[in-house]
């Protein structure tokens, strides 16, 4: 794809950026290699008050930077505020917990003294989509930066206004020049600046075949990798659940960024016994949703961010119903300028269809019906994917079983999936490895170094 920002509610061409020369990228792996060197010893106290005064950045330019996300990539303007609120916080919370974070451990042995002190590892490439254009690059950069390491961005290439305005925030903020910067360069740039021996580890966060493309090539050159995959939670809802409840937050949990979320709740696998009240609820609630202009307040879904993302779910749509999926709801896109579709409804596709192991990126829900809590864990677990998922049921065995026995980086029972800087996030199975935020996320680009003294 072109490094271009297009609106994605009108088609439009906004601006084109050419891919950074050869040249260009070697002068920027030189300053980043430069910065770390005098960064590392830059007191944790003096980072704090640079990533405080990001925080008051990100609120002070918030009108502005929120229609920059919105126009870039389509998400509600609602949306892109709550995004700007999300990295302000955590830009805080690292600010405020790193040194307790990274204070050396002690450990008892035979020696006079023996500890484990966290150094950070160098230049860090962060490669990252657009879908929280700013989130997931400040989940990547506030940890990393209070730790001491250094960032490169190359972020999707639909969204360049938003990873420029990025590193000028850092650099406003008081951080050293060259700790972050952007790189804008197309896919096929990334492996050369992955294997500079300047470059010491990856964090990618995206598809799984990009996980698989850069994952296999850090593993090669024997570089630390992070990687932030697709994701197809389940949603399980038993009938003891606040219906209600549970109706509410299914449908905002699908819905969440037009549907575009990695931890968006996809497949819903609901007990019988409440399997044709749910269906009833979630179908009408999902269909009263307002699709629309993003840039208005009351917009609660906004065109997909791409013309590819559009045809992508319009032919897994279609495909879903071939297979033999009854429609309850939309199914379409919506015609006219924009990308836009339908907040959709698919119930009992048959798990031999394709798409059965596929994440569907957009506004559609799959409903399954289970007979008992057996039959709910193991549709559940039936997936490549094993980011999250949120359980619905008032039973303390039933919370117990399904804590224990979901395949998942996270579970949440009796609340939606979101992330919070205080905890670890991250997933197992093809939604990758490693953790992003809490002291985890933060410790994932160090150096645990053993001392021992006798
Ligand atoms: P994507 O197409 O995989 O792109 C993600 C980033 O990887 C982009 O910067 C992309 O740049 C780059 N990339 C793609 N292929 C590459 C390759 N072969 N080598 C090097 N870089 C490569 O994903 P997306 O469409 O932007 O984002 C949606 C996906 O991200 C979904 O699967 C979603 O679930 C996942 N996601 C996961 C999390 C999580 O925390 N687990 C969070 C958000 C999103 P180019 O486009 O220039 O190739």
């Amino acid at each position: 794809m072109a490094i271009e920002s297009m609106n994605p509610a009108t088609g439009e061409l906004i601006r084109r950026f050419d891919p950074l020369t050869e040249d260009a990228i070697h002068q920027k792996l030189a300053l980043a290699s430069e910065a770390f060197k005098s960064y590392a010893a830059v007191p944790m106290g003096h980072r704090a008050l640079c990533m405080r005064k990001l925080a008051n950045l990100l609120e002070e330019d918030a009108v502005e930077l929120a229609e920059m996300i919105t126009m870039e990539m389509g998400k509600p303007i609602k949306a892109s505020h709550a995004e700007l609120t999300k990295c302000a916080a955590a830009c805080r919370y690292y600010a405020e917990n790193a040194v307790r974070m990274l204070a050396p451990e002690s450990i008892t042995t035979e020696a006079s003294r023996s500890f484990v002190r966290w150094d950070p590892l160098g230049v860090v490439l962060a490669v990252m989509p657009w879908n929280f254009p700013f989130w997931q690059v400040f989940r990547f950069l506030a940890p990393a930066l209070m730790a001491g390491n250094v960032g490169l961005l190359k972020h999707a290439p639909n969204v360049p206004q938003c990873a420029l305005a990025i590193e000028s925030l850092v650099r406003r903020a008081g951080f050293p020049r060259g700790t972050f910067q952007t790189l804008l360069i197309e896919t096929s740039q990334v492996d050369g600046v992955l294997a500079d021996e300047r470059i010491v580890a990856v964090t990618l966060t995206g598809s799984e075949t990009a996980g698989r493309a850069v994952g296999a090539q850090a593993g090669w050159l024997i570089k630390k990798s992070l990687l932030e995959l697709g994701g197809s939670d389940p949603f399980i809802v038993m009938s003891s659940a606040d219906l209600d409840l549970a109706v509410e937050n299914a449908v905002q949990s699908r819905c969440i960024n037009s549907g575009q979320s990695c931890i968006a709740a996809k497949r819903f696998v609901i007990h019988a016994g409440i399997y044709e009240e749910f269906e009833r609820l979630f179908v009408s609630a999902m269909a009263s949703m307002r699709v629309g202009d993003p840039m208005l307040d009351e917009t609660q879904i906004g065109p997909l961010a791409t013309r590819r993302q559009l045809e992508n779910l319009d032919q897994q749509v279609n495909a879903a119903i071939t297979a033999g999926a009854r429609l309850l709801t939309g199914g379409r896109r919506i015609l006219g300028p924009g990308y836009y579709f339908e907040p959709t409804v698919l119930s009992g596709l048959p798990r031999t269809a394709p798409v059965y192991r596929d994440e569907i990126f957009g506004p559609v829900a799959l409903l399954f019906k289970v007979n008992h809590l057996d039959e709910a864990i193991r549709t559940a677990n039936d997936t490549p994917f094993g980011l999250a998922a949120s359980a619905w049921t008032r039973d303390p065995d039933e919370q117990q079983r399904l804590v224990a026995e979901i395949q998942a980086g996270s579970v949440f029972v009796n609340k939606m999936v979101a992330s919070d800087p205080r905890l670890p996030f991250g997933g197992i199975k093809h939604s990758g490895y490693g953790r992003e935020l809490s002291a985890a996320g933060m410790r994932e680009f160090m150096n645990a170094k053993t001392v021992v003294i006798a």
